[in-house]
């Protein structure tokens, strides 16, 4: 497989000096990035291509030995430490690509200009505990969390009230830190937050002794949810705007409560579905009987045909679990075991033994037949 001269991969000069490179990748990389194309092979692999194009024309050993022996001078030596151009996987480019562009371009698309963009609030994520007819009909509840806050002490600031302000020792004042950082590309600076003014530039002569300087706390946090009737286990609540503090003005983040459902001693759920097992006799079953059934809004009489079989499951309709913001409500099944009687006594031993040669096989229909198959099979 013949591969493409570098400098046509990134539609550049031979002479191309660094900036005109890194311009060249930056471009291939925005078009042909897997996040901008989604599913499309012929993108991924210009992606890769160029990625690695760049990693060696950037790096000015790479260069040197690319221009005098072509892609056979890198065969060894291409890739960082010992790869070869061993792209293993996607993961890989992400990290370069992150990399590049949080610092690599020093400033082009990075940092230094988000960075004092409001931000969003993180989001947490809470756990929502309830009983099983709670979910089924909905319910309002309390929840408490820990979240973020601006500390009361210092309103927010970090400083100990009474000291003042000064310019931040770490950055000189200008928010931002710059640290050479090695990649696959070389040596390239990075900018980043200061993190010890956080971005503004100034600190102060004593940290607030509540906070430790952060201007934030954590803080238990009470809410009311409104729980929708119908809400399943695993299925999550948002409250909007009630999760962590954001920075530089930015909106707080959002609360996600995750329905756990606890279960129930006779129902069992199926998405809104409700099945319940119920033992019946075998009289119950043989003669058929009127019985009382557990449903979701309280005991209904139900009749039991004569002649029901072990395993019948009976369908009351609409009598299931309301439908999560919608109309109406799943069904109710229950399913009828027979049970066995046990620990009878001789005398009634006695009477089913006579009951049971009063009867002839043409009562049982399932026997009957099965009697019959294995007839059949043994003829001969
Ligand atoms: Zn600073
Ligand atoms: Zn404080």
């Amino acid at each position: 497989v013949s591969k493409r001269d570098y400098y046509e991969v990134l539609g550049v000069s031979k002479d191309a000096n660094e900036a005109e490179l890194k311009k060249a990748y930056r471009k291939l990389a925005m078009q042909y990035h897997p996040d901008r194309n989604p599913d499309d092979k012929g993108a991924e692999d210009k992606f890769k291509e160029a990625n690695e194009a760049y990693e060696v024309l950037s790096s000015s050993e790479k260069r040197k030995l690319y221009d005098q022996f072509g892609h056979a001078g890198l065969d060894r030596n291409a890739g960082g430490g010992g790869g070869g151009a061993g792209y293993s996987g996607f993961g890989d480019f992400e990290d370069i690509f992150s990399e590049i562009f949080n610092g690599g371009f020093g400033g082009g698309f990075n940092s230094s200009r988000n960075r004092n963009q409001p931000r969003k609030g993180g989001d947490v994520k809470l756990y929502l505990d309830l009983e099983f007819m709670e979910a089924v009909f909905g319910i309002e509840k309390e929840i408490d969390f820990l979240r973020t806050e601006n500390c009361e002490v210092c309103t927010g600031s970090g400083a100990e009230p009474g000291t003042n302000k000064k310019t931040c020792d770490k950055c000189g004042g200008t928010g931002e830190l710059r640290f050479r950082q090695r990649s696959l590309f070389g040596e390239s600076i990075a900018v980043r937050e200061c993190d010890s003014c956080h971005g503004s530039g100034q600190t102060f002569e004593k940290a607030c002794s509540t906070c430790k300087g952060h201007g934030i706390v954590k803080k238990r946090r009470k809410v009311k949810v409104k729980v929708p009737n119908g809400i399943d286990d695993g299925q999550m609540i948002p409250l909007r705007g009630e999760g962590d503090l954001g920075a530089k003005g930015g909106p707080r983040g959002d609360v996600y409560a995750v329905a756990r459902i606890k279960e129930h001693t006779l129902f069992k759920r199926d998405g809104n579905d409700v099945v319940c097992d119920m033992p019946i006799t075998f009289m119950q079953a043989t003669l058929g009987d009127e019985v009382v059934l557990p449903t979701l809004d309280g005991k209904v009489k139900y009749k039991i045909p004569d002649g029901t079989q072990s395993g019948t499951v009976f369908r009351l309709k609409g009598k299931g679990v309301p439908i999560l913001n919608g109309f109406g409500r799943g069904d109710l099944y229950v399913k009828v075991n027979v049970e066995t009687p046990k620990k009878l006594n001789d005398k009634q031993k006695k009477l089913l033994r006579e009951f049971n040669e009063s009867v002839t096989i043409d009562a049982y229909d399932q026997q009957n037949s099965f009697v019959k198959k294995v007839k059949d099979m043994f003829k001969n």
